[in-house]
């Protein structure tokens, strides 16, 4: 494989020190100083190092090849670089590193694995008999396999949310999406992910399934993220970086500086769950997908589309990241019924949007009306469809609320939330029951 970069010198080597000193020399030519520690940046510069890190690994550099240009600094110059063995077909210098950079993080086993081909996968066009998957011909539509892979309902999701259908992957649940991104690309007893804390408790869980180290991150004052602290977290061996924005437990947002900032430094996949991202203000990252090829965007029809009990969980990223995720996971992950309700429900569109409108304009009132119940210590600012709030003694409100047949979360053993509750934003009768029980206590 061969790979052209090109860029300004550095330094005041020339091509005959380069050629002396092999890549360590080309890196010390063309990295300005603040890249020599950073391999993820988002320079051509960063890649370069990359690759030449990769390549010194896992396939030997045969070296230079060819350069030109004159080496003074400032000057631009231009190198070839040739690895021995392809690592990738692609021309495109941009998609060859990022797809190295994939690569690299995927689990070996998972970079070997020759996927199971279901019946459906192997033919495709227009037929009238189907004798291939040892299926009952009878009791249709229910006796047919469904689409492996959700063609119709990935288009259309496509159209609704503004991204090619074939950066989407689609789970049984974003609970689904979780734990493949742990099988993927985290080996068991050797790899560890970073997250912040609190946040949703299946991270920690799918960690401890797959024998995964997870290293929490406290949020910092008003639970906001600190990139740096997330980063200082992390080692040579931290695959995955937990964001979720707006944040469950809390219901706050993350500041969208501080996650760019986690998505340009963290070198391995960040993760952002945007699971109540349409109660938010904020557009989110899905926008942004194509600037970020390590970015997976979770969100779900379990929220704003009110569609829990069918399961259906999106994952956004880049092509590469979808394909790992389709090739490691069952083969008919969603059933008939769900697809084809996910997709009478994307005929819907308006219909969810006057669900968010209700809810968010009946989560103000509720807001207001709980800072003003006594037992009440603290009403958290909140982006989702719930409100994280405080109390003197978590466990007594709650036990008392479970004994009026009105059940709220109790967070009061989560990090930093001592004395919480969750309360989901309900309908207005739903939540004026609860205003009444809590005024009572
Ligand atoms: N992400 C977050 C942040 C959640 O709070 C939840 C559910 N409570 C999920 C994901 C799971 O969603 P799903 O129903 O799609 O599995």
């Amino acid at each position: 494989m061969q790979v052209k970069f090109s860029g300004k010198i550095q330094d005041g080597s020339t091509p005959l020190a380069w050629e002396r000193q092999g890549l360590n020399g080309i890196c010390k030519a063309f990295l300005h100083k603040k890249y020599k520690k950073c391999s993820t940046c988002a320079s051509v510069f960063g890649k370069m190092c990359n690759f030449v890190r990769l390549f010194k690994r896992k396939v030997k550099v045969k070296g230079i090849i060819k350069y030109k240009g004159k080496s003074k600094k400032g000057k631009r110059a231009c190198i070839n670089l040739r690895g021995t063995k392809s690592a990738c077909q692609s021309e495109n210098l941009k998609s060859a590193i990022y797809s190295m950079d994939i690569q690299r993080l995927l689990r070996p086993n998972i970079r070997r694995l020759q996927p199971y081909a279901c019946a459906r996968d192997e033919f495709k066009g227009e037929a009238s008999v189907f004798l291939d998957a040892n299926e009952n011909p009878y009791n249709a539509p229910y006796n047919r396999y469904p689409d492996p892979l959700q063609t119709r309902l990935k288009e259309r999701i496509a159209e609704v949310k503004g991204v090619p259908a074939a950066n989407i992957f689609l789970g049984n649940g974003s609970d689904e999406p979780i734990d493949l991104l742990y099988r993927a690309f985290c080996e068991p007893g050797t790899d560890n992910v970073a997250a912040i804390e609190p946040t949703y408790g299946m991270y920690r869980v799918c960690a401890d399934v797959n024998d995964v180290e997870y290293r929490p991150v406290l949020l910092g004052e008003g639970f906001a993220l600190s990139a740096d602290a997330l980063l200082a977290a992390a080692d040579g061996h931290t695959k995955l970086a937990w964001l979720c924005s707006p944040n469950n437990p809390t219901g706050n947002s993350l500041d969208p500086a501080e996650v760019e900032r986690v998505l340009r430094r963290f070198p391995g996949i960040t993760v952002v769950d945007e699971a109540y991202i349409d109660f938010a203000a904020g557009e989110g990252f899905l926008p942004r997908l194509a600037e970020f090829p390590r970015l997976v965007v979770l969100q779900t029809f379990s929220k704003a589309w009110g569609g829990a009990a069918i399961r259906l969980g999106m994952a956004f990223a880049s092509e590469e990241i979808v394909q790992v995720l389709n090739k490691i996971k069952y083969p008919y992950n969603v059933n008939l019924l769900t697809q084809r309700q996910a997709l009478r429900m994307l005929e819907q569109p308006g219909r969810t949007r006057q669900w968010v409108d209700a809810l968010l304009e009946e989560r103000a009132r509720l807001l207001a009306a709980l800072a003003a119940v006594p037992c009440i210590r603290r009403v958290h600012p909140t982006d989702a469809n719930f409100v994280l709030v405080q109390v003197a003694d978590a466990d007594a409100v709650y036990r008392y609320l479970t004994g009026q047949g009105i059940i709220v979360r109790n967070r009061n053993r989560v990090s930093l939330c001592q004395g919480g509750l969750r309360i989901t934003v309900g309908t207005p009768e739903e939540d004026d029951a609860l205003l009444a029980a809590l005024r009572a206590w």
